[in-house]
């Protein structure tokens, strides 16, 4: 069967081997943030949609767990924000009630969480791993460029909600981007916002490949200790870097002819991460994984054109 709604299972390191299910099309999304790596919104939204017919994704799904694949989790995740599928719960409750054995996962960037048919229908997710970047309005439309009207306090009350609602857990991403949220002053307003969101974990992350501007930087490891440090004086969970990790040993049982496809394709031409996807068949996350690691290998050099950044294979 040919899968458009899932991809890989891949190894993510914070999920290990995830198979990923993509819900809504390309870059749907609330929010346009300057270091998303599947790059810029095309689709700034906040309206609930069935893009694409719930049997289809829930024929894909069945059609793959059948074979009793074995999977650390089934993530929600993709090149858009999944949330705005407006039937996950029935999608969430078919994997539930079909197989139960298997774990779910959900990353969201939490905007849409005011609604609670929404904190509902993920009620029975196993993991869900929201992000705050920003506190201060001025940041967060500078780091995160919400659709307008969208408000950082909202999407922090929702994530408050989430919380008293939840009883799973929720992994929270905290992205840092140098210039932008790592001021003491910022860093203090995340960690007040974070004591009353209450997650079981933070997760402090920042860029290991371009994002969608060409001038955001990554955090330096003593960045990043600065603002764990600062975090952990006071907060009662676990504080992680998870920034800058290790991809020297990717898993070939599972990337290995993927991994293949992109080394052959790259060394006759340079790719878009876009381009690769469709002319490979592969999903945009799978290759944006395997860059990651042809990157942290030194295989591949990237160059930002206008028609986006195009990679290559080192000669
Ligand atoms: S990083 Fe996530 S929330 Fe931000 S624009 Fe990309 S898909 Fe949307």
């Amino acid at each position: 069967m040919k899968y458009s709604h899932l991809f890989g299972p891949v190894i993510s390191r914070r999920l290990g081997i995830s198979l990923g299910v993509d819900l809504v099309p390309y870059k749907y999304c609330p929010l346009n943030c300057v270091y998303c790596e599947v790059q810029r919104t095309t689709h700034l939204e906040t309206e609930r949609r069935e893009f694409f017919p719930l049997l289809t994704i829930i024929r894909e799904l069945r059609s793959y767990l059948q074979t009793a694949p074995k999977l650390d989790y089934i993530t929600f995740s993709g090149a858009g924000e999944p949330t705005l599928y407006s039937r996950i719960g029935e999608i969430i409750s078919f994997v539930k009630s079909e197989f139960p054995d298997y774990k779910l996962a959900l990353l969201t960037n939490g905007v849409l969480l005011n609604d609670p048919d929404l904190r509902r229908d993920i009620l029975p997710c196993d993991l869900i791993l929201p992000s705050l970047d920003a506190v201060s309005q001025s940041v967060y439309e500078k780091l995160n460029r919400p659709k307008p009207g969208l408000q950082s306090a909202e999407l922090i009350n929702n994530l408050i909600s989430l919380r008293q609602e939840y009883t799973g857990n929720i992994w929270l991403e905290v992205f840092i981007l140098p210039g932008l949220n790592d001021t003491d002053e910022e860093i203090y307003l995340l960690r007040d916002a974070i004591a009353m969101i209450s997650p079981d974990i933070v997760q402090l992350n920042s860029l290991d490949r371009p994002g969608a501007e060409d001038w955001v930087g990554a955090a330096d490891s003593a960045t990043l200790s600065r603002i764990s440090d600062i975090f952990a004086e006071t907060l009662p969970m676990p504080v992680e870097i998870i920034a800058k990790v290790e991809y020297s040993k990717p898993d070939h049982t599972v990337d290995a002819q993927a991994r293949d496809l992109i080394r052959s394709l790259l060394i006759r031409r340079p790719c878009t991460a876009e381009e690769m996807a469709s002319i490979l068949n592969l999903h945009i996350n799978e290759i944006s994984k395997i860059l990651r690691q042809f990157g942290a290998e030194g295989l591949i050099i990237s160059q930002r054109e206008q028609r986006g950044i195009f990679y290559q294979w080192k000669i």
